[in-house]
């Protein structure tokens, strides 16, 4: 049976590598492409990491109903939109959605048959060190992606499943067990 499997937690905790270890485990899993009002960094692609869209056209796109949920995260706008999800669903394949706390909320309300999974890390100090490692955001960026980790970070109990990322090998396996499972 298809399914919605949703994994969110806070930016730099390795929720990008999980999953791709995970769609590399499970064949048969695709990932939906969210829309941004982001700037596309370096190497991204449109249409394969993000539909970059600008503010006018997401507001649009919001009105119209399109997106499953959407949110404001660091000053941007992100979203899933439905047609990612339900063209998948209706041909019988099961969907994996990044996104942030907020957005696994709305996501949790409309389909509350939904798997979710937050990823945490083994502790704050790991995210600092990862979003600084990855060298695509500014100081001042890392900073608020930081504060707004804090809430993420307590938003945690809601969730049916965490995992924690210790190391990749053995978070990638519990992952992929808890796919598995469903
Ligand atoms: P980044 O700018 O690092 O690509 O993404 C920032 C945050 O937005 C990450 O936590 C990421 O998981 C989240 N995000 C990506 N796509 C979506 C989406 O479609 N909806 C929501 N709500 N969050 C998203």
């Amino acid at each position: 049976m298809s399914k919605v499997f949703v994994i969110t937690g806070p930016s730099g905790v390795g929720k990008g590598t999980l999953i791709a270890e995970l769609l590399r485990r499970v064949p048969g899993l695709e990932l939906s492409v969210s829309a941004t009002t982001r700037e596309p960094r370096e190497a991204e692609v449109d249409g394969r990491d993000y539909h970059f869209l600008g503010g006018e056209e997401f507001d649009r796109r919001a009105r119209n109903g399109e997106f499953l949920e959407h949110a404001t995260y660091s000053g941007n706008r992100y979203g899933t939109l439905r047609t990612e999800v339900e063209r998948r669903l209706a041909e019988g394949r099961s969907v994996v959605l990044e996104i942030e706390v907020q957005g696994a909320r709305q996501v949790r309300a409309a389909m509350p048959e939904s798997v979710q999974v937050f990823v945490a890390p083994p502790d704050p100090a790991a995210l600092r060190q990862r979003l600084e490692c990855r060298g695509t955001d500014s100081g001042e960026a890392i900073d608020e992606r930081l504060r707004t980790a804090e809430l993420e970070l307590a938003a945690q109990q809601e969730f049916e499943h965490v995992i924690v990322n210790d190391e990749i090998e053995s978070a990638a396996a519990r992952l992929e067990e808890i796919v598995r499972n469903e």
